[in-house]
């Protein structure tokens, strides 16, 4: 059998690759207005940082992380031998953790500076099992703001995916906002014990996962998937009661400006999301129908300690990140398809092979001039040209024949109107010629003025 491609993984083919290209540039213009600049780290990161940024306990960390090995590592530790850490290295899980590792290493945050508001898209890797909507290679745009701990952050950052969803085509009535606020060191211990004594009272009716997780991080069980845990959590404590002062002034600013911006949201205070980095704000958003259990398209929130985490001096943070593949399950789910890739403004065909070098050089002096097009690569009958050219949705076709030639003109056809005209072939060439000067970006003229209709 022929070799397919690993398990949990997709190939974005043409239509797909085009889409996920003006995915990115949509992406980029949006967060443009709001001052996010582009920035790019690599795939791959010291696994220590993913287990100080992220959580050592969290289920990302000790269960979904591809570690790398480079060929002479993997021989001695295959040989009982032990390596560096800095060699153990970890495909990354998520964006955020190398992004906030390159804002500490290049101090892209000074004492006293403006914040930093980075924009990243591009894979993640996480060792889960496939399914539909869950792969092991997805494609994240995520977006970190560092610096500001004020609500208007989080609340633009919320604001400003809400309005990429939008642009992209989701539609909004089929999207759900969930936030919470998962308060700081002040308030967040207290709650945690609150849980996890809530959670030994009850200990007979969870599932063996969530005792183990009671005692190392008992929000966890928040995210159980067993009804039965889910049912007992129902009644757990509410974070929502135990945020300090300033957490709860904080959250509370966070809704107003949400609700100053008209957007709707679902408190919810069980969002805790899987990372162990998060502090005060968290959302997510889920589509409300057609994605099944992995509805949900998009998360984040503040995460004020985790610079000092990976080692750099206090800096306070906000981010999330979106999950590509899950936008494009959405917009199926709307009954959205991808538009075409292909862009063809011309064809030219041979009536012979003759005229075969002409039509080369005319296909060349046309897409220098800024038009896409194509000639018959496969000796073709003249029909069958003509079939191809109706297929890559031809504007206009352009026949090149030895008569015509002969008298230095060329036929071009409108694909649309079926009209057909003479056109010049030196007048038409030296026109080409002067579009091929202009510099890049210029607005061409259409095929027909090129064509002197
Ligand atoms: P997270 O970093 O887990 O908050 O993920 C952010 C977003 O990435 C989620 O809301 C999903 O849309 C997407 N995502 C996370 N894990 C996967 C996965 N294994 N496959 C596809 N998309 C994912």
């Amino acid at each position: 059998m022929a070799i397919q491609s690993p398990e949990g993984t997709r190939d974005l083919l043409p239509d797909e690759a085009k889409f996920w290209a003006h995915f990115k540039a949509v992406a980029a213009d949006i967060f443009g207005r709001y001052g996010y600049l582009p920035i790019e780290t690599p795939l791959f990161e010291q696994t220590e940082l993913f287990v100080r940024g992220i959580g050592e306990a969290t289920d990302v960390v000790s269960k979904e992380m591809f570690t790398a090995i480079s060929g002479q590592n993997l021989q001695t530790l295959l040989d009982g031998g032990s390596i560096k850490a800095k060699s153990r290295l970890s495909l990354r899980p998520e964006g955020t953790a190398g992004v906030v590792r390159a804002v500490v290493q290049h101090d892209l945050v000074p004492q006293g500076a403006q914040p930093a508001k980075l924009m990243y898209a591009g894979p993640m890797f996480r060792a889960e099992r496939p399914q539909k909507g869950r792969q092991r290679q997805f494609n994240q745009v995520g977006i970190e703001c560092l610096g500001a701990e004020e609500p208007s952050v989080d609340a633009e950052g919320i604001i400003m995916l809400m309005r990429f969803y939008a642009a992209i085509g989701i539609p909004v009535e089929s999207t759900r906002l969930l936030v919470n606020s998962m308060g700081c060191e002040a308030c967040r211990p207290a709650y945690r014990e609150a849980v996890r004594a809530f959670m030994a009272e009850h200990a007979g009716e969870l599932c063996e996962e969530c005792n183990r997780r009671a005692e190392i991080n008992p929000l966890r069980a928040f995210d159980c998937k067993n009804p039965g845990c889910a049912a007992v959590m129902e009644g757990a404590p509410k974070i929502t009661d135990h945020l300090c002062d300033d957490c709860r002034a904080h959250y509370e600013a966070v809704k107003a400006y949400l609700d100053g911006a008209g957007l709707a949201y679902v408190e919810d205070s069980k969002l805790v999301r899987g990372l162990d980095y998060y502090t005060r704000t968290v959302f997510e958003v889920q589509v409300t129908e057609g994605m099944g259990s992995q509805n949900a398209i998009g998360g984040g929130g503040r995460y004020d300690k985790l610079a000092q985490e990976v080692g750099g001096r206090p800096t306070p943070g906000f981010g999330w990140a979106l999950g590509y593949e899950r936008c494009v399950l959405a917009l199926e789910a709307a009954g959205r398809a991808f538009p075409p890739a292909a862009r063809c403004d011309f064809f030219v065909a041979c009536v012979d092979d003759s005229v075969r070098a002409e039509a080369f050089s005319l296909v060349q002096a046309m897409r220098d001039a800024g038009f896409a097009g194509e000639m018959d690569h496969q000796h073709r009958s003249l029909k069958s040209q003509f079939k191809l050219a109706d297929k890559l949705d031809a504007a206009q076709v352009a026949v090149l024949g030895p008569d015509e030639l002969a008298e230095g003109k060329v036929k071009v056809r409108n694909m649309q109107t079926h009209e057909e005209r003479l056109a010049d072939l030196a007048a038409t060439k030296a026109l080409l010629a002067r579009l091929s000067a202009e510099p890049q970006g210029f607005e061409p003229p259409s095929i027909d003025e090129v064509f002197g209709a």
